[in-house]
């Protein structure tokens, strides 16, 4: 499997790395053989043992975009097999044929690989699909009739549900449950011919209609559906439900592991009970997988609801499914996240039992921790103004050397071309200084960084008052690296670019895509929520160096932030940046 580079770090334990810890310590697994490839019992029966200490498994359904959500999914269930020596499968949970697409497979199977882990081990890719196991599944469902633990019920959806009972109350059983298993047989079997309407029956597992569990109250097993498939096409028009078919895949592909967000606890139950019945009926062998919760990952600031993502690109609020606003990984991607960030953050969080909020801020912190350490400093004006240096000789100019990286020093230096006229941020000027304001204000002193200290003389206006152009002096022995220049003291330190080397640029400046910490609290409309400021776009004066920049480098903007050159928008020798986090947090009250 790929290794990322950060996986060998010291881990926090956690109540799941004690449960896996225990099962190896007492050998729950070790008798476990591998066939080769996913299977019933007699698929892994006198094969070679496990080379995988463990099996774990990430299981998306292909219906949408992954998310920040997915990211903690990702980040422990292929983190914990490459840890243990065992190896996480990707699988894709296509038993529901509506709504899944190739787009999102593809789009999934890129997302996985791009936060650094892969599915190759052993010498196989362990990339699965739900959909492959069909055969096996109804296999399973017409043992289960046959042994009695099964049946077809010819009840409407509606009369099923009357029946159900509450949490308070028992549910009724069916007429259709002591059917002869033979009927059930030929039902499920006509179900499966396609004789039957949608709707009209269903399969359900026999347990206890007054089980104090709702789930185990003879859930729906099969459901008749004239679909077709993504993969499948219009081979079956019976499907599984999801909490049948999900424990089967577990145990067709020997996952020890089955880790799933804390929703599927009162599944756990079920889970077990049809696990056991397939072994009582040899189809699985023992140890049967085993299911494990955590709690979901719940980010402030943003919304991890694929309904209310597929709501926010359907409606435009954003532009896409990789708009950077976006709490999904394309989109963290194109903002400039790293997999690297967001392997951090996953480990900073942890897993637990109980649900609780994370801050949008560990995310950005965990980024910003990533990309302090591997982005090149560079020099970006993004509301420039005009600095007019009157004593510098017109058409002279000069290089100044600044750091590529103050904490790396290996990395060298780079040359910045200064000259007459260069750029300033608006907002390193003000013409009568507040209180406390030490940038350029006339009379005052400060340093052009990596250059010299200027004296600022004055500035000019249009009609209309704006500010057009500031101006000043500078002292020529005070050029930063030169001898005697630290016995200039100033307060000021300002960033500039050189009027006629910047390369002008679009700078897209992202914030967080929701200005409240709980977007849609109570009964509000959560669009009524979105920070209308999450994009800004201005056009920045730029070093000339940047005009290089590939696709998806990364840089520190001196005073901004880091910054990516956006991997759809940028062309060879003309990139556009995205703003992925600023250099400190802003929210924070
Ligand atoms: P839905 O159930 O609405 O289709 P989902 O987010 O559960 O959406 P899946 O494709 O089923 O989507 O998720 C794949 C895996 O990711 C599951 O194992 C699920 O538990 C995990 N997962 C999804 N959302 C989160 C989250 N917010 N935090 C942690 N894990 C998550
Ligand atoms: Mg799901």
């Amino acid at each position: 499997m790929n290794k990322p580079a950060d996986a060998a770090a010291a881990h926090v334990t956690n109540f799941i790395r004690n449960a896996i810890d225990a099962d190896l310590a007492s050998g729950r697994y070790a008798s476990r053989t591998w066939g080769g490839a996913p299977g019933p019992a007699a698929t892994h029966a006198g094969a070679p043992g496990d080379p995988a200490k463990i099996r774990t498994r990430f299981p998306p359904e292909p219906n949408g975009y992954l998310h920040f959500g997915h990211a903690k999914s990702i980040c422990l269930n292929f983190g914990l097999a490459l840890d243990y020596g065992g190896v996480c499968h990707m699988r894709f949970d296509d038993t529901n044929p509506e709504k899944e697409e190739q787009e999102y497979v593809d789009s999934i199977l890129d997302a996985v690989r791009w936060l650094g882990f892969g599915w190759a081990a052993y010498g196989t890719e362990h990339l699965y699909h739900a959909s492959d196991y069909f055969d096996a599944m109804y296999q399973a469902a017409e043992y289960l009739v046959t042994a009695g633990h099964a049946y077809a019920d010819e009840q409407s959806a509606e009369e099923v549900r009357a029946a159900r009972g509450t949490l308070t109350e028992h549910g009724s059983n069916s007429p259709w449950r002591e059917r002869p298993a033979a009927e059930s047989l030929a039902r499920l079997r006509e179900m499966r011919d396609g004789r039957h309407a949608d709707g009209s029956m269903v399969l359900r597992a026999k347990i206890d209609m007054s089980s104090p569990n709702i789930n185990l109250r003879d859930p729906a097993i099969y459901r008749i559906k004239k679909a077709t498939h993504h993969r499948t096409g219009d081979k079956w028009c019976i499907y599984p439900m999801y909490t049948y078919a999900h424990p089967i895949e577990d145990a067709l592909e020997q996952i020890t592991h089955s880790i799933c967000t804390l929703e599927f606890e009162d599944q756990r139950p079920f889970y077990d009970w049809l696990l056991a019945r397939l072994a009582e009926g040899g189809l699985l062998a023992h140890p049967l997988p085993q299911q494990i919760e955590f709690a979901r990952l719940n980010l402030s600031y943003a919304v991890l609801s694929k309904r209310k993502l597929i709501q926010l690109v359907e409606e435009k609020h954003v532009a896409g499914w990789d708009d950077p606003r976006l709490p999904t990984l394309v989109g963290a991607r194109r903002r400039g996240y790293t997999p690297e960030g967001f392997r951090l953050f996953a480990e900073r969080i942890g897993v637990s039992k109980s649900d609780s909020w994370i801050d949008y801020s560990v995310l950005e912190e965990c980024m910003r921790e990533h990309l302090n350490q591997v982005a090149p400093r560079r020099i970006a004006v993004l509301e420039p103004l005009k600095l007019i240096v009157d004593n510098y000789a017109e058409g002279a100019q000069e290089e100044c050397l600044a750091p590529n990286h103050p904490q790396h020093p290996e990395l060298g230096k780079r040359a910045l071309p200064f000259s007459r006229e260069l750029w300033i941020e608006r907002e390193d000027f003000m013409e009568v200084p507040a209180k406390g304001y030490f940038r350029l204000y006339p009379g005052n002193n400060v340093r052009l960084r990596y250059g010299y200290v200027i004296e600022c003389t004055g500035c000019d206006k249009d009609a209309a008052g704006n500010i057009v152009a500031v101006h000043c002096n500078y002292f020529a022995d005070s050029k930063s690296g030169t001898p005697g220049a630290d016995t200039y003291k100033v307060k000021g330190n300002i960033h500039w670019v050189s009027a006629a080397h910047a390369y002008p640029c679009e700078v897209r400046l992202y914030d967080r895509l929701f200005r409240v910490a709980h977007p849609g609290a109570g009964e509000r409309d959560f669009l009524l929520d979105i920070n209308p400021d999450a994009k800004r776009v201005v056009s920045g004066r730029l070093e000339p160096a940047l005009k290089q920049a590939q696709a998806e480098e990364r840089f520190q903007f001196e005073r901004h932030g880091y910054f990516v050159a956006d991997r759809i928008d940028s062309k060879p020798g003309a990139p556009v940046f995205n703003r992925a986090v600023t250099l400190k947090d802003a929210w924070q009250k």
